[in-house]
């Protein structure tokens, strides 16, 4: 029987993270993996690869453009005749993103050292997996021991009764990743960062989207002030947003969707040609075994961690999407290190207060710590800093004005509690803020620092001004 230091269960950006560093660390490590891509050949990378983070930014990216070139190329003195989508190209550009990447994460495999099991993996014993094989090699299935346990088994879609998904006129978000065509009427459920983001996508090749949202608020966990921008934005863009719209039942014939959803008590309907149901992500433990061996699991599905990602089981930790937390992918890898280094008798480091969050719409939302929302419930004393993007001589060079940059800091420590983009490249701009905040920085810190000029990132610097009420540009 085949036996390794680490056998890590899941190859997402949780789990191939923490079989990279556990070998790193001179540990001997294998890491069962059981997707199958639509060539149905095995492939590492799980969610955040194949159907998550990185198709979805290319389609992002691509249908950014085309929205560039139809709408604010002329502005530029560019004049494009004939703008066209090709969305099977799109679609094939996609693809090879996501096939590179993915043959990537096996080359690093190779380079490290690490068996990849292609199977699935099921608890036998607390540690012992069997590994049963997938794709068209199969075999019989086998057991593999190992004297640590990582389970990294990630997320799936989460589907609700009235409406179930066909993977025709009805899809999760890995059906709206493929579209072959630009649907005339988009249905979206939930106005979530995946709905929002899948939305935008469509709506900019020329889809009429309509985002049915449950919830009254938008974007409830985003700062007030900047959601409520974003929410005329991403309307002005041509999203239909109807917010406090339950949605309740759906029928199909063979072309369309009918939608029937509750808003204001009052029963309505939409049809659509295609619809795309995004109201979260459950935990995926489907197979695992885990309980049987006396891991415990929360009432919703989640495997218990303590907050060293350690389970009721000694030597099996758990990381990722399937634990507590926010369900991102550098949250997952993070854990992953943390874990490896842990298993490795090092201290190990993972700052929960310090994660970035982005949504990629355009313009972009990203924040670090917390709002003034969650701090005025806390009785906390705040300063604050705004920023209009529209004041950065960058900003207005790119033709990007809308949104802007709110810097929160202790009122007597002056300690950055929260900072909060909605603007061009906030996923890249919000970096810098996490590394004040990892670093116990200060908005005066940021404030004393040179940025260059022209960037966005002056914007930042100009929050953290006007914290103290001094910044220069506004
Ligand atoms: P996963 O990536 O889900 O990987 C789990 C892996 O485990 C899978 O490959 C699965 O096949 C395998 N597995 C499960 N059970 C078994 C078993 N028993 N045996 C063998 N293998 C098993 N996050 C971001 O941070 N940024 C983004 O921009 C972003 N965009 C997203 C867009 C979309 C459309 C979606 C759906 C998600 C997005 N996410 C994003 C979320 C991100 O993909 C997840 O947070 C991340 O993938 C979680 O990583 P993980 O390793 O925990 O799990
Ligand atoms: P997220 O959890 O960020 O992926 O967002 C999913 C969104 O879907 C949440 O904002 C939910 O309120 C929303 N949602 C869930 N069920 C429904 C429903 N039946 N109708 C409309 N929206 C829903």
């Amino acid at each position: 029987m085949k036996s390794f230091d680490v056998v890590v269960i899941g190859g997402g950006p949780g789990g191939y993270v923490a079989a990279i560093r556990c070998a790193q660390l001179g540990l001997s490590t294998a890491c069962v993996e059981s997707w199958l891509n639509d060539d149905n050949q095995p492939v590492l990378g799980g969610t955040c690869l194949n159907v998550g983070c990185i198709p979805s930014k290319a389609l992002l990216d691509s249908s950014h453009h085309f929205s560039f070139i139809k709408h604010e190329a002329k502005e530029h003195g560019i004049n494009v005749a004939g703008v066209a989508m090709d969305v099977h190209r799109m679609i094939e550009r996609k693809k090879s993103i996501v096939q590179t990447l993915t043959q990537g994460i096996a080359g690093l495999f190779r380079k490290n050292k690490i068996e990849w099991l292609k199977g699935h993996g099921r608890f036998i014993s607390e540690n012992q997996i069997e590994v049963r094989p997938v794709g068209e090699d199969g075999g019989d299935a086998f057991p593999v021991t190992a004297k640590h346990i990582i389970i990294a088994t990630g997320s799936v879609p989460m589907t609700i009764p009235p409406a179930q998904v066909d993977d025709n006129l009805i899809v999760d978000s890995t059906g709206a990743l493929a579209f072959t065509d630009v649907p005339r009427r988009l249905g979206v459920i939930g106005a979530g960062v995946i709905g929002l983001e899948l939305g935008s996508v469509w709506n900019r090749l020329g889809a009429e989207v309509v985002v049915l949202e449950a919830l009254d608020d938008f974007l409830a966990p985003v700062d007030r002030q900047l959601a409520n921008e974003a929410e005329k934005l991403l309307r002005k863009q041509g999203l239909d947003i109807r917010l406090g719209a339950k949605v309740t039942g759906t029928g199909c014939n063979n072309r369309e969707v009918t939608i029937t959803y509750e808003q204001d008590e009052a029963k309505q309907q939409i049809v659509v040609d295609k619809l795309i149901v995004a109201v979260g992500r459950k935990p995926n433990t489907q197979g695992l075994g885990a309980r049987e061996v006396g891991i415990e699991l929360d009432q919703r599905g989640f495997i218990e961690v303590d907050g060293l990602c350690c389970t009721t089981l000694p030597n099996v930790y758990a990381i990722g999407d399937v634990v507590r937390g926010p369900m991102l992918a550098h949250k997952a890898s993070e854990e992953g290190v943390a874990v490896a280094e842990r298993i490795a008798g090092k201290p190990g480091h993972i700052n929960y207060d310090a994660i970035p969050w982005v949504i990629y719409t355009w313009p972009e939302i990203a924040w670090v710590g917390k709002t003034e929302h969650e701090l005025k419930a806390e009785g906390v004393d705040y300063r604050v800093g705004s920023f209009p993007i529209a004041a950065s001589g960058r900003a207005r060079a790119m033709g990007e004005v809308d949104g802007r940059i709110k810097m929160i800091s202790d009122a007597h420590t002056d300690r950055i509690l929260g900072v909060h983009i909605l603007g061009p490249n906030a996923s890249e701009l919000i970096s810098e803020a996490v590394v004040a905040v990892e670093f116990d920085g200060s908005s005066e810190d940021i404030a004393r620092t040179i940025h260059a000029h022209p960037t966005l990132a002056e914007a930042l610097h100009e929050a953290a001004l006007a914290v103290d009420k001094r910044s220069i540009h506004f």
